[in-house]
């Protein structure tokens, strides 16, 4: 990483002001405190932020990629885009993935008959035509599925996984089935990824390795997990009859959104922010993340209406395909790799009191924008600014050298996973006014990052072709 020495501040500081200014976090304390206070008390008094995450989660079905129905709410919000007076409102071609989930059964055939509720993974094969009838093992984790590997062989693994963190449960998700089939399982189920159940069904991605037969793979209740465990604690072998006709398609057209807030001295360059627009196919997906495509937008919609702008350009972002395939956040770093970046933020952490704004970059300019952090805690009094951060769909842009910032959240109570990929992520789960503080720190960290009067650019990291 390159260092700015002081010379070079001090002459590109003689472009941007006749004096001057050492740029240091005091710096960006002083100048901007005033003009963070009327951002941040712009952002709490105004609730459209909400009211349009609500109308993009209710009004056209889920928006899972590969679906009529996220193609029309990213159609909405590209025309709402355009009516807000936005710069360069664009719908950008992605090819996305397009699984469907299909039919799904599962029932208990002994000891007893209880239908079994399921939800396929994404990705998962279908179960032959007939379905599999089988015999149930139980595993607590992955060691305890190799210590019980001779029993493995034509049984249905259950991982009866206790939730201690989404990072540690959900590798149970995502590789069950690859560790079931290499012991000869038929299938695999995995107890829904959650610290909390009331009968309810968790979905997300899975993945398969092609040296390994593909087992189908779902996700069924803890009710359900805690069941078949007790059953066999019992030493009484459960058999279940499972069903499954998801299939994946040809990959299918969609679209990475877009508009602009044009920077007032240096429009070329480009801090992007958002999130993603897709959702699980079971979910409205407010907080995951119709929320994080929403902040992003509602930061240019604040700024434009105070008719502020930084120096350089904010474009807000829905980035698509960010639960099954990282299409989006793939095909934005290929078009606009060669457009220069002072960075990318995403928002996908869920909506809760806003905890940090995550910084990966150049640690002098890290230093530099330190000073905003008595200023985010005008929002939250513990917010920080801290070394760090990223997310998925701006991975690509990353990779590339550019500069990665995401907000972070204070979930103490792992709530986000109380709805997280399911049915209940839904708006009325999102706090208004937490969703706008939320939305306030990024616009106060953006707004900040790209005004500053100093060469941010490292151009020699950005890949070109
Ligand atoms: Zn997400």
């Amino acid at each position: 990483m390159k260092k700015i020495n002081y010379l070079l501040i001090v002459l590109i500081l003689s472009i941007f002001s006749s004096k001057a200014e050492v740029i240091d976090s005091a710096y960006v304390y002083n100048h901007y405190s005033a003009v963070a206070d009327k951002i941040i008390a712009k952002v709490m008094s105004d609730s459209s932020a909400w009211d349009r995450m609500a109308y993009m989660c209710d009004m056209f079905g889920t928006r899972f990629s590969g679906s009529e129905s996220l193609n029309h709410s990213l159609q909405w919000s590209y025309n709402e885009m355009k009516k807000d007076g936005l710069a360069n409102p664009t719908l950008e071609e992605v090819m996305v993935p397009n699984w469907k989930r299909g039919k799904e059964e599962c029932e208990l055939l002994f000891p007893k008959s209880k239908n079994i509720k399921i939800s396929a993974l994404g990705r998962s094969v279908a179960t032959p035509e007939n379905g599999i009838d089988a015999e149930v093992l139980v595993v607590k984790d992955f060691d305890d599925l190799d210590k019980n590997a001779i029993f493995a062989k034509g049984k249905i693994v259950v991982y009866n996984v206790k939730f201690l963190n989404y990072g540690q449960a959900v590798q149970y998700r995502f590789r069950g089935a690859i560790a079931a089939a290499k012991y000869g399982a038929v299938a695999s189920l995995v107890r829904s990824v959650s610290p909390v159940s009331f009968d309810k069904l968790h979905t997300g991605v899975m993945g398969y390795d092609d040296t390994i037969p593909k087992i189908p793979h779902a996700a069924i209740t803890h009710e359900d997990a805690m069941l078949m465990q007790r059953l066999q604690d019992r030493g009484v072998i459960p058999k279940l009859h499972l069903h499954l006709t998801c299939q994946t398609l040809e990959d299918t057209l969609s679209y990475n959104v877009y508009s602009e807030l044009t920077g007032t001295a240096i429009p070329n360059e480009i801090l992007a922010l958002g999130g993603h627009s897709d959702s699980w196919d079971l979910s409205s997906g407010a907080h995951d993340d119709a929320s994080g495509c929403i902040a992003g937008w509602q930061v240019l919609k604040v700024l434009k209406e105070m008719g502020i702008a930084p120096r350089r350009t904010l474009r807000s972002v829905f980035w698509v395909n960010e639960e099954n395939g990282t299409r989006g956040g793939e095909k934005y770093a290929e078009l606009h790799k060669n457009e220069p970046h002072v960075a990318v933020l995403e928002f996908d952490s869920g909506v809760f009191t806003p905890s940090a704004i995550g910084f990966n970059g150049d640690s002098t300019y890290f230093e530099i924008l330190k000073g905003i952090e008595p200023l985010l805690k005008r929002i939250d009094k513990d917010m920080i600014l801290r070394k760090g951060g990223g997310g998925v769909d701006i991975g690509p842009m990353m990779r590339l050298g550019i500069t990665g910032m995401s907000l972070s959240t204070n979930d103490f109570a792992d709530e986000y996973f109380w709805y997280h990929h399911g049915p209940a992520d839904t708006p009325e789960k999102v706090d208004p006014m937490t969703f706008n503080k939320c939305i306030a720190a990024i616009a106060v960290a953006t707004y900040i990052y790209a005004d500053l009067p100093i060469n941010v650019i490292e151009h020699e990291q950005i890949e070109t072709k």
